[in-house]
């Protein structure tokens, strides 16, 4: 008998343990630990704020378990790879023959002086990133009738990293129907030298907020948050003041990652970008936000990569070459307001390109461009998430992107010449 322990049972370690249980034969014990029951789908985060319900958002993650896979409801305390072995807080530990680590990425409130230690924190300086802050949200948004809003990117990688943006264009919409847009004046504050990474994206996003009406601080990186005056401070002496700041922290690994000496500078598992097999040990594979690829921190990459990566684990298995190699896949939906929203379809090496998904011509859904289809979509995935994707059913959607549909823009970066090499 083997056995097989997943940290995290969040979407990637859900996921995972679902379709391996299906491969592996019966006599694999399976194992997933995550430290609550409650599994949170956070891309419902965003709505939180302006209307979804917070009940809507949280469901039992033992639910979503197959029969077969069994659930611990323990905190990790830290991976020993070399002895194969995880601590657990209390002191009892667990063995295993193979490892996945999908313990995701944290937005850290504590690493912003200012702003979870500061006065103002929940009150007048909130994220959404977490539930309790998006609670707190709603309600500081229902009473503000006046002033200025900062939406603040502290740096990058986040969870999402089109989500502040996406809170930008729904806070502008949400103040134009309630006829107080002309009271409130809404920067969008990031480090970056535009309103995305990759240029024909930004110049997309950056038009779209020009058209709204809402400023784009660029370059600034954040000092602190100076509670007293209500102002965002950059290291370059700029002070942006604001009556409601809504910002998003810097994220790190899970903290037993870190406390392992397992993770990069933020506490990210270097692996191998195209099979997410762990530097530290061929036993051990990193799924979702957990891991150092160069990718977007995202559910989406999270599904495709899990889906690549099954064949990879049964060859590893049984000691032969990984055949899959991952190419980074993401595919993001971006509210932009006014009951539409924008798709981005891209990977390691192609930039988000406008055209349409998934087939040319005929879409349905644009590419880099808003529609009321892609908004629709955008809100049909909630469904799709826990029906489909978390109990580990094929997606029909292919798990590499897809050159199909989209348009070259010159200067965007080409397209993958070719798959790289199995390994
Ligand atoms: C506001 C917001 C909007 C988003 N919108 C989108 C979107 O539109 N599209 C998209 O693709 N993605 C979106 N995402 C990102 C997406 O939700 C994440 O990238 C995805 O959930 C990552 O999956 P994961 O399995 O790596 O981590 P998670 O799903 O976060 O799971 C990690 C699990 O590990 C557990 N864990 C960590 N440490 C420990 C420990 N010490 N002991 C026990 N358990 C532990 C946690 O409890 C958690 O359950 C959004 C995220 C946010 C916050």
């Amino acid at each position: 008998m083997s056995s097989l322990l997943i940290l995290g049972a969040g979407t990637a370690g859900t996921m995972a343990a679902n379709m391996l249980r299906d491969k592996l034969d019966p006599s694999w014990s399976i194992t997933v630990v995550d430290r609550d029951d409650d599994h949170v789908y956070q891309p419902g985060l965003l709505f939180v704020p302006f209307w979804m319900k917070p009940d809507r958002v949280v469901k039992d993650r033992r639910s979503f378990l197959k029969e077969g896979v069994t659930y611990l409801r323990r905190e990790i305390a830290k991976v020993d790879p070399a002895a194969h072995r995880v601590d657990l807080v209390g002191g009892d530990h667990l063995g295993y023959d193979w490892l996945i680590i999908a313990s995701g990425s944290r937005a850290r409130t504590d690493l912003v002086p200012g702003m979870a230690d500061g006065a103002l924190f929940r009150t007048k300086v909130h994220d959404f990133y977490t539930l309790e802050g998006a609670v707190a949200l709603h309600e500081a948004l229902d009473n503000f009738t006046e002033g200025r809003i900062l939406v603040h990117l502290a740096e990058l990688p986040i969870k999402c990293p089109v989500a502040p943006l996406e809170f930008t264009f729904l806070v502008e919409d949400y103040f134009r129907k309630k006829g107080i847009r002309h009271k409130v004046d809404i920067t969008y504050v990031t480090p970056l030298d535009g309103a995305f990474t990759k240029p024909v994206s930004s110049k997309a996003f950056g038009s779209l907020l020009t058209d709204r009406s809402v400023r784009l601080a660029a370059d600034f990186t954040v000092e602190r948050i100076d509670n007293e005056k209500q102002q965002l401070i950059g290291y370059d002496g700029r002070a942006l003041p604001f009556d409601l700041l809504v910002t998003i922290p810097p994220h790190t690994g899970a903290q037993f990652v870190i406390d392992s000496g397992l993770g990069d500078e933020g506490g990210f598992i270097p692996v191998d970008k195209h099979t997410l097999r762990a530097d530290v040990s061929g036993r051990i594979f990193v799924l979702g936000d957990a891991s150092n690829i160069p990718a977007s921190k995202a559910g989406s990459v999270a599904h495709f990569a899990t889906e690549v990566f099954i064949d990879n684990f049964l060859a590893a298995i049984e000691g032969k070459p990984l055949p899959n190699a991952f190419d980074g896949h993401a595919n993001c939906f971006i509210e932009s307001g006014r009951g539409q929203a924008m798709l981005i379809d891209f990977n390691y090496d192609t930039e988000p390109l406008p055209g349409m998904y998934p087939a040319p011509l005929v879409g349905p859904m644009t590419l880099l461009k808003p529609s009321r289809i892609n908004h629709v979509g955008k809100l049909a995935f909630e469904q799709m998430y826990w029906r489909i994707l978390l109990p580990g059913h094929k997606m029909p959607v292919p798990a590499l992107m897809s050159m199909a549909g989209k348009k070259a823009v010159n200067g965007s970066t080409p397209a993958a010449a070719s798959a790289p090499a199995a390994r």
